[in-house]
């Protein structure tokens, strides 16, 4: 909650955007200080993890895979150690399928014809990954309850103002002035360009931000009316060259029983270029593309649906090549650290984990370590 601040009050620290990273940012600088404002511009915390109620209980927004890599396991145990509970549970080490001519095979990668989305869609195919005790929407809302400070939603970030080269205000939503003596950036590093005065940023770094090519994630939730698969693989299924379908991944979470009927929900996506998001033709045809693909390896999964989502997450992917000072602060702008997941070469989860730790360390604070003695809760 909001306290009620004077116009001309100074935050220690405005943190602008709560999805993880953000969240994870302010969750760390809690035990130090309250002096602290979270800005988001929609009207909920969270960011991409939020939790979706769906016939067979709470689900991630789309779908999430956490692989199992040394990065991932420092960036939870961060997220642990915040917490003070256990979020990795162990290793599921089912290697990912594909379908292939009448028959479903390992997936032993995309030979000649890799998508364009390559990197987006390889994050998925690992051998192993990690299965957790909490999922990620529930990693936002335990992060939340441990935020002190002002929490001021629909507080859209329209403008920094800087001064020798130092950000001394911001403006919100058009009107409003908010003052800070740091200032902690954890929206789509694209915005950076309009966001920033004119000489903070350079007109270089201004056109490298603008021709990048960003990725909109699309994603679909299914529920299933019965149990389709008992498989906890990773499927990427790729199409065939003759229909031009282009490739998704998706994965079948464990069937849950509703008064003696099995459901099952399943989570697919794919990516389109950011350019082509608001195409309404685009969207439609690369949805029933990968319904094509579900429906080509599994002949029934579709009948009788029970629930589908659909997720259009505009700037999921692609970074700009924005370049940050050794502490992730912007080399024009000092008390500007950049905390998107972006921002950070692990990207996604782990990025933005990452991020967040790189920037509560160089702000000269410490989260405790005892992830080996925490306990595991349920949320
Ligand atoms: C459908 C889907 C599936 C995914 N699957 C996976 C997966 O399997 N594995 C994985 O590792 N990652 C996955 N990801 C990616 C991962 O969730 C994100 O990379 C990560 O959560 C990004 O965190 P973030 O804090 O950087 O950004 P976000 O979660 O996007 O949060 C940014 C927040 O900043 C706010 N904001 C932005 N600009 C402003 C502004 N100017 N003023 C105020 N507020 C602002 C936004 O409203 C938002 O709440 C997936 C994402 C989606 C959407």
């Amino acid at each position: 909650m909001a306290q009620k601040r004077s116009a001309n009050h100074i935050y220690d620290y405005a943190i602008i955007g709560s999805g993880l990273c953000g969240l994870s940012i302010a969750a760390a600088l809690s035990p130090f200080t309250n002096n602290i404002a979270l800005l988001e511009s929609s009207d909920l915390f969270g960011g991409a993890n939020r939790p979706i109620k769906f016939p067979t209980g709470i689900v991630n927004n789309g779908l999430r895979f956490v692989p199992n890599t040394e990065s991932a396991i420092k960036a939870l145990n961060f997220l642990e150690d915040m917490l003070g509970v256990k979020v990795i549970n162990g290793i599921n080490d089912t290697p990912p399928i594909t379908y292939n001519a009448g028959s479903f095979k390992p997936f032993v990668g995309f030979g000649e014809n890799p998508p364009p989305f390559y990197e987006e869609l390889n994050y998925f195919t690992s051998n192993q990954h990690l299965v957790l005790n909490l999922e990620p929407y529930a990693w936002t809302q335990l992060l939340f309850e441990r935020f002190q400070g002002d929490f001021l939603p629909r507080s859209y970030v329209t403008k920094f103002h800087t001064s020798d080269s130092k950000a001394t205000h911001i403006t919100i939503n058009g009107a409003k002035t908010l003052n800070a003596h740091n200032f902690i950036f954890c929206g789509s590093i694209k915005d950076l360009a309009l966001l920033l005065p004119d000489d903070s940023l350079g007109a270089r770094a201004k056109q490298k931000l603008n021709k990048n090519i960003y990725w909109t994630g699309l994603s679909l939730d299914l529920c299933h009316s019965h149990e389709v698969t008992n498989s906890s693989a990773v499927h990427v299924l790729n199409g065939t060259t003759e229909d031009e379908i282009g490739p998704c991944v998706g994965k079948f979470s464990p069937s849950f029983f509703d008064q003696e009927k099995s459901l099952q929900a399943s989570q697919w996506m794919t990516f389109i270029e950011e350019e082509v998001t608001e195409d309404s033709e685009v969207v439609a045809t690369t949805l029933k593309k990968i319904k094509r693909q579900i429906k080509r390896a599994y002949p029934e999964a579709l009948e009788s649906l029970v629930l589908e989502r659909i997720i259009v997450s505009p700037l999921l992917a692609g970074n700009g090549e924005l370049k940050l000072n050794s502490n992730q602060s912007l080399p024009s702008v000092e008390n500007l650290w950049i905390g998107s997941a972006a921002a950070n070469p692990q990207k996604n989860l782990i990025g933005g984990l990452l991020q967040a730790h790189l920037i509560v360390a160089a702000l000269g604070f410490e989260v405790g370590t005892t992830a080996s003695v925490l306990p595991t809760i349920e949320v």
